[in-house]
């Protein structure tokens, strides 16, 4: 089973990485270090997170001791709505590099196809709390980011949050120079038929997400999965993280508690079941955690299609 994927750009990128979001006040430096020594390879970033400086003190102290080389890291960040602006680019992405103190990254990604109003907020909402879209396109926003693999700064590019449409229309764009990585989001088929890698995120189902669900819908308590996972003496998460990994979907799971750190990285040494892949991708309960309905009224808005 791979543990590493092929991106386009001959790069590989470890299938499983540590996501970082809500790893706030303190808690992410020590996960860091942790997950480093536990044997993890891959870290999800983003500046939106705000917390790449904390991060940053992990991934250097764990290079100074030479626990790990940089380039057996993996290090992904994302460029935040707000810096879609082509003049601002470059400069986040210093910003970024400079906080994780970092010459390059492996794969940055455009967050999300929505461009929001430059400024200091990270969401700039009107009076009824929705979102301030900017007049920039993602078609604009993806040169830029092309010249930051021109100038080395970062190793691919790629995106997230976007649909179908918005991928072709990307591939389909005149001139493109560096086709997108990766794209942290589902439409599996699609991408990799298109030859682009795709990530997983919130693959435990985020019961820590901040928004309400439609239904209270655990993963954790669900009676399949916890059948499967007793069969294979694993924990339910370890299953949900083992099913991206067999059908070759890199995946983030986050945490800050060192026990779920390396439970997760115990994925290695069992298999799912043809049956149990079944059982597991046929599951019905279809709903969007992170769908950003605050931005509904963008133009470029991606959850319309399902
Ligand atoms: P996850 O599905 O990874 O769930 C994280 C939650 O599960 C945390 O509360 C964590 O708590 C808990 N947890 C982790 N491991 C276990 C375990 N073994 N047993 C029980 N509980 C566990 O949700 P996220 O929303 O964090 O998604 C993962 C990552 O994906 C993010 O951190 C981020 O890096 C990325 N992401 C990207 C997005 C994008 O727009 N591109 C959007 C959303 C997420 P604890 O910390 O205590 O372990």
């Amino acid at each position: 089973m791979a543990t590493y994927l092929e991106l386009p750009t001959r790069g590989r990128m470890p299938i499983l990485g540590l996501g970082t979001w809500q790893s706030l006040q303190g808690a992410a430096r020590g996960a860091v270090k942790f997950a480093i020594d536990v044997g993890y390879r891959h870290f999800d970033c983003a500046y939106m997170y705000q917390n790449e400086s904390e991060i940053g003190d992990a991934l250097r102290q764990k290079l100074q001791e030479g626990v790990v080389r940089r380039e057996e890291l993996f290090i992904v960040s994302k460029l935040w709505s707000t810096f879609h602006e082509r003049s601002l680019v470059k400069e986040v992405c210093q910003k970024t590099l400079a906080a994780l103190q970092l010459d390059y990254l492996d794969l940055y990604l455009m967050h999300s196809p929505m461009g929001f109003k430059a400024g200091e907020e990270l969401f700039p909402a009107d009076g009824n709390g929705m979102i301030i879209p900017s007049d920039t396109h993602f078609l604009d926003t993806w040169e830029a980011m092309e010249e930051l693999v021109d100038v080395g700064m970062v190793k691919a590019i790629g995106v997230s949050n976007f649909n179908c449409e918005q991928i072709d229309r990307l591939l389909s764009k005149p001139g493109l120079r560096h086709k997108p990585a990766n794209n942290q989001e589902e439409l599996i088929k699609f991408c990799q038929f298109k030859g682009i890698s795709v990530t997983a995120y919130c693959p435990l189902g985020a019961p820590n997400w901040p928004g309400s669900k439609p239904d209270h819908i655990s993963l954790f308590d669900d009676p399949q999965i916890k059948e499967i996972a007793l069969k294979h003496n694993k924990m339910a998460a370890q299953v949900l993280i083992r099913l991206q990994i067999q059908r070759n979907v890199s995946v983030i799971p986050k945490s800050v508690t060192p026990q779920h750190i390396e439970e997760n990285f115990k994925v290695f040494d069992f298999e799912l079941t043809e049956e149990e892949m079944e059982t597991l991708l046929g599951f019905k309960k279809r709903y969007r955690i992170c769908a950003l309905s605050e931005c509904k009224n963008h133009k470029d808005y991606p959850f319309f299609e399902d």
